[in-house]
């Protein structure tokens, strides 16, 4: 019997786990990406890998205070004025999912996305130069209010129900614990079984390297459309040029709308833009990453210095930044960390790729047997690309996949 073989579109961090994956169960893999490995929304995120990641950012009570901060011009969610009515539908769509009832479906979902991040990364790193880049490190998240950092009532429920490990932390031991931290926080919440990548491009690159030994092929090339024959996709177009595939996997992040739309699937993908600054030689660091749940900003000791990373702006896919925002970045770093040194700063922008009801799509295309999606992870996508991974590479391979992947299922938007 021929091998079977796979072509993955999309080199960020679901792509290539899709790729190791599917190379795990028997597949000939190509890899095909617009630009080079790992330099989309995978490139300059918080790397934050979050077993413990079950609390929706869509859940009750948060339309009272998105408001407040879209009319705030230094806070966390911004709507260009020029793009309002076309992200409406996808807000209106947010607004649907913020129930109870949605929350806590999401939550459940999430929680099977989430909980073996950590295993299904040390299954693919282990004994490679990726396996250091990965650490349970806990993670913390601190609020200049009383008893405000553990979230809702609703929060915390969630968290039980998973069984995730979370610690509530008052003033003096924010202080033992992480003595950068300026001492303006009342509260915060320590789950202490989550995890941090210390490169998340790093990370990504050395995944591919690892496909790439294993015999993947991986190429540069902006695929564009389909050739379609007998209810199957016969080829894939290629700056231009059609080649022949045998299963086509859409992984390409925020960009993967038109791509679905190509393929007779309609999914109301939004481009969620987030910026970080990375400071080299920032004098302090802490020693895990720190979530201001205040200001909705990740700050991530790294090994190429303190990244914060943060703001959800809706702008469009190709819209030019604001640099503004990492302005506002470097005036929270200040306040966070006293003595922070911003002599070296870069700063970045990514699209994360977010659908409005805060899961992803993944799974088989509804109209075509051979066509699979595997994106949509918005704020989550390090934590989930792994099991993402395994999933779609379970389905493509004809095996029942680990998870149940009902909630992600391509349809549930209507065709
Ligand atoms: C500021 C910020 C902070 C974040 N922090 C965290 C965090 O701490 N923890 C966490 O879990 N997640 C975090 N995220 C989310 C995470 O970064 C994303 O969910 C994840 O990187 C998405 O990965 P992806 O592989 O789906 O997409 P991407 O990494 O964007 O990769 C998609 C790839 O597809 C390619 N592509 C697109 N179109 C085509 C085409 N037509 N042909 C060929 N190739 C194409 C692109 O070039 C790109 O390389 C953060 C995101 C941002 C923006």
């Amino acid at each position: 019997m021929s091998t079977p073989s796979a072509t993955v579109v999309g080199a960020g961090v679901v792509g290539v786990c899709t790729t190791l994956w599917l190379q795990r169960a028997g597949f000939d893999v190509t890899l095909i990406d617009a630009g080079p490995v790992g330099e989309g929304a995978s490139f300059g995120n918080a790397g934050n890998i979050s077993p413990g990641a079950v609390v929706p950012y869509l859940i009750p009570g948060i339309w009272r205070e998105a408001p407040g901060w879209m009319l705030n011009p230094e806070g966390p969610l911004a709507v260009r004025p020029g793009y309002f009515f076309k992200a409406l539908p996808w807000l209106m769509g947010a607004v649907r999912s913020a129930t109870e009832e949605a929350a806590w479906r999401t939550s459940r979902a999430m929680h099977a996305l989430h909980s073996g991040t950590l295993d299904a990364y040390a299954t693919l790193t282990r004994g490679t130069e990726a396996e250091s880049l990965i650490e349970v490190s806990g993670q913390l998240y601190v609020s200049e209010k009383p008893n405000a950092a553990q979230g809702s009532e609703l929060a915390q429920r969630m968290r039980a129900e998973a069984g995730v490990k979370a610690v509530v932390l008052d003033w003096m031991e924010i202080r033992e614990l992480e003595p950068s931290l300026a001492p303006i926080f009342k509260s915060a919440l320590l789950l202490p079984n989550n995890g941090r990548c210390k490169n998340p491009h790093h990370l990504v690159k050395s995944l591919a390297g690892i496909a790439e030994r294993g015999g993947a092929q991986i190429r540069r090339g902006k695929v564009t459309g389909f050739d379609f024959d007998d209810g199957r996709v016969r080829g894939i177009v290629v700056d231009g040029k059609t080649e022949a595939v045998s299963n086509v996997i859409i992984a390409a992040g925020a960009a993967s709308k038109s791509l679905c739309a190509s393929l007779g699937t309609r999914v109301p993908l939004e481009a969620e833009r987030g910026y970080h600054i990375t400071i080299e030689d920032p004098g302090v660091t802490p020693r895990m990453p720190v979530t201001n749940t205040d200001a909705k900003f990740a700050c991530a000791p790294m090994n190429v210095g303190l990244r914060l990373a943060g703001t959800a702006e809706f702008a469009g896919l190709d819209a030019e930044p604001n640099w503004q925002r990492t302005e506002v970045l470097k005036r929270q770093a200040q306040r966070m960390f006293p003595g922070v040194k911003l002599d070296k700063v870069t700063r970045w922008t990514g699209n994360r790729p977010s659908l409005p009801d805060g899961l992803p799509v993944l799974g088989v295309s509804p109209n075509y047997a051979n066509a699979y999606f595997a994106f949509g992870n918005s704020h989550f996508g390090m934590s989930a690309g792994p099991v993402m991974g395994k999933v779609i590479a379970e389905i493509v391979a004809g095996r029942a996949p680990s998870i149940d992947v009902a909630p992600f299922r391509p349809a549930r938007f209507g065709t």
